[in-house]
C-alpha cells in the first residue's frame, strides 16, 4: 500500500473529477484522482469495435453548453456537426410509417395542436425554474408530488400528445417511465437546458460532436493533469474524515488530504464506507437519487444507405421499441452508423432475451423505419452500462417522485471536508457533460476559497 499527501484528493476521473483536478492544479493545489476503472471518461467512453470507431457513452454537444465548448477551446478540441440532411420517419401506434420534414410529429393536426400547446406550458413554467433551485419554483411541492406522466393528461385529454411529449423526458432523458418521475424533475430537465422547445429540437439537442470523441476531452485533461497524480484500477474503497482532513483509502493507495471531492455519480456515494458514517440526512438523501436505463444500440453499415433514399436516418415512435434513431456517422467514416435508443421498461424486457434474439427484435425495429437494409449491420454493438459497477444505469440519475424538492436544496451541501460534484447534481448542463465540467469549476473553486480564504 503506497500512501501520499495532497491538498485535495479526488474520487472519479470522470468529467467532473478530472475538470476540478484540472482547476484545482492552476491555482497551484496539489491533487490525486482515484479511479476505479482502467481508464479515465467515466460515462463517457470509445472503443473501437469491428474496426469502427463506437462513443459507448455520452457524445453530442448542444449550443447551451457553454462550459463544454470553453473547456473544449482550452483543450485545442473541434467540433463537427450531426448529420441532419434529409427527411425523418415516424411510426405511429398503429404501425403506420410516415416520411416527414419540419418540426411536428405526423401525427394529425389536432394532436399537432395539444403537442404544441403543452410545449408552450412546459416552456413558460420551466422560465419559472432556476436549475440550480427547481425547489424554489412556488409550486415546487405541487409539482414534485405528481408524475410527470399524470401531469400531463391534467393538461389535455389527447393519449398521442401525452405520448409524444412524454417521450422526450422520460424515454430520451431521464430513461425512466413517466409515471416514475414528477412533473418538477421534467422542468428541471428542460429548464437545464434553456427549455422545454430546446429539448425536443434534436437539431438542437444533439447538435455536434467532438473531433476527439467525447472521452477525448477526458483524456486530453488527464493528459495536462498528468499520470503521476492519477491513480487507475482504484477504487475509494474507505474515506477517514475529520472537520479538516480526510484519508481515502483506493485499493493500493491511501491519500491524506484536507479535502475530497466525490466526483462519482450519486446512487454510488454508498458504495464506500465513511468513518465515522455520513450524516443522517446525506444518507437519506442519496437513497433516492436513482438511475434510469438505457440500451445505446450501434449499428455500422458498408455506407449510410438511407441517405440515397433522402432520409436523415431521424426516425422516431414512441410506441416502437427503439424510439429514437440518428445517423452517428463518426468524423470523415466513409461507413454509415445509426445509433438508436431502448429505454427504461423497454430495456429491461430485451435484457430479459437471450443474445441473438435481441439482436434481431432491436434490428427489426430499426428496419421498420429505414427498411430492409438496417436488418444487416457489419458491427452491432449494444451499450450496457446498467451492468458496468461503476455506473449502474444510463445516462444519469435523478430523484424519486416527491425527492427533488425534500431533497435537492441539501444536494451540494459539503459534509465537512467532503464535496460532491457531479453532472447529475448540476442546474445548467444536468445529466450532461456540460454539467460534469460546471460542477468540476464550481467545486474547485469552492475549495479554493476555503482553503485560501
Ligand atoms: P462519470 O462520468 O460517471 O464519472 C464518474 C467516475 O467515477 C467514473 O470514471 C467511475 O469509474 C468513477 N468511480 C465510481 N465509483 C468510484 C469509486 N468508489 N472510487 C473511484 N472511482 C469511482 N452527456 C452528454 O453531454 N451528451 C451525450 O450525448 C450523452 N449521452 C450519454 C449516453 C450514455 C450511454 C451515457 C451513459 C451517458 C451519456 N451522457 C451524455 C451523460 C454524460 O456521459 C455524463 O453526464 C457525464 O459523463 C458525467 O460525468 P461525471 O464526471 O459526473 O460522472
Amino acid at each position: 500500500m503506497q500512501n501520499i499527501e495532497r491538498d485535495v484528493v479526488i474520487v472519479g476521473a470522470g468529467p467532473a473529477g478530472l475538470t476540478a483536478a484540472l482547476e484545482l492544479k492552476k491555482t497551484g493545489k496539489t491533487v490525486a484522482i482515484l479511479e476505479a476503472r482502467d481508464r479515465v471518461g467515466g460515462r463517457t467512453w470509445t472503443n473501437t469495435i469491428g474496426g469502427a470507431t463506437i462513443e459507448i457513452g455520452g457524445q453530442w454537444i448542444s449550443p447551451d453548453q457553454t462550459a463544454l465548448y470553453s473547456l473544449a477551446d482550452e483543450l485545442g478540441i473541434e467540433t463537427y456537426p450531426r448529420w441532419k440532411e434529409g427527411a425523418s420517419v415516424f411510426i405511429d401506434h398503429d404501425g403506420k410509417r410516415t416520411v416527414y420534414t419540419g418540426e411536428d410529429f405526423p401525427v394529425g393536426e389536432a394532436t399537432v395542436g395539444e403537442i404544441d400547446k403543452l410545449i408552450a406550458i412546459m416552456d413558460e413554467l420551466a422560465a419559472q425554474v432556476n436549475p440550480d433551485k427547481p425547489w424554489e419554483h412556488p409550486e415546487a411541492k405541487e409539482l414534485d408530488t405528481i408524475s410527470f406522466h399524470h401531469w400531463l393528461e391534467s393538461k389535455t385529454s389527447d393519449p398521442v400528445a401525452v405520448e409524444c411529449v412524454g417521450l422526450f423526458i422520460a424515454g430520451g432523458m431521464l430513461t425512466k417511465p413517466a409515471k416514475t418521475f414528477s412533473a418538477l424533475q421534467a422542468l428541471l430537465m428542460a429548464a437545464s437546458a434553456g427549455s422545454f422547445s430546446n429539448l425536443v429540437d434534436e437539431d438542437f439537442i444533439l447538435d455536434r460532436r467532438m473531433s476527439t470523441t467525447m472521452q477525448g476531452v477526458s483524456l486530453k485533461m488527464a493528459e495536462r493533469i498528468g499520470a503521476e497524480d492519477i491513480f487507475l484500477n482504484n477504487p475509494m474503497l474507505r474515506l477517514e474524515w475529520s472537520d479538516d482532513s480526510v484519508v481515502a483509502h483506493g485499493k493500493d493507495v491511501s491519500v491524506s488530504a484536507k479535502r475530497v471531492i466525490m466526483a462519482i455519480p450519486p446512487n454510488l456515494y454508498t458504495r464506500p464506507s465513511y468513518e465515522p458514517p455520513l450524516p443522517r440526512w446525506q444518507q437519506v438523501t442519496h437513497q433516492h437519487q436513482s438511475m434510469g436505463l438505457v440500451i445505446k444500440v450501434h449499428a455500422v453499415y458498408d455506407r449510410p444507405f438511407w441517405r440515397e433514399q433522402g432520409l436523415s436516418g431521424t426516425c422516431f415512435s414512441p410506441s416502437s421499441l427503439v424510439q429514437e434513431v440518428y445517423d452517428n456517422t463518426f468524423l470523415n467514416d466513409p461507413r454509415g452508423t445509426l445509433v438508436g435508443f431502448v429505454s427504461d421498461e423497454k430495456a429491461d424486457a430485451m435484457w430479459a432475451l437471450g443474445e441473438e434474439e435481441r439482436k434481431t427484435a432491436i434490428l427489426e425495429s430499426m428496419a421498420a423505419f429505414l427498411g430492409e437494409e438496417t436488418l444487416n449491420p457489419e458491427v452491432f454493438y449494444l451499450s450496457d452500462f446498467g451492468s458496468e459497477e461503476w455506473t449502474r444505469g444510463a445516462y444519469a440519475t435523478s430523484y424519486d417522485l416527491g425527492g427533488l424538492h425534500r431533497f435537492g436544496p441539501t444536494q451540494n451541501d459539503a459534509v465537512g471536508p467532503i464535496y460532491f460534484a457531479s453532472s447529475d447534481l448540476a442546474g445548467e448542463g444536468y445529466q450532461h457533460v456540460d454539467g460534469a465540467v460546471r460542477m468540476g469549476r464550481r467545486t474547485a473553486a469552492r475549495i479554493v476559497a476555503e482553503l485560501d480564504g
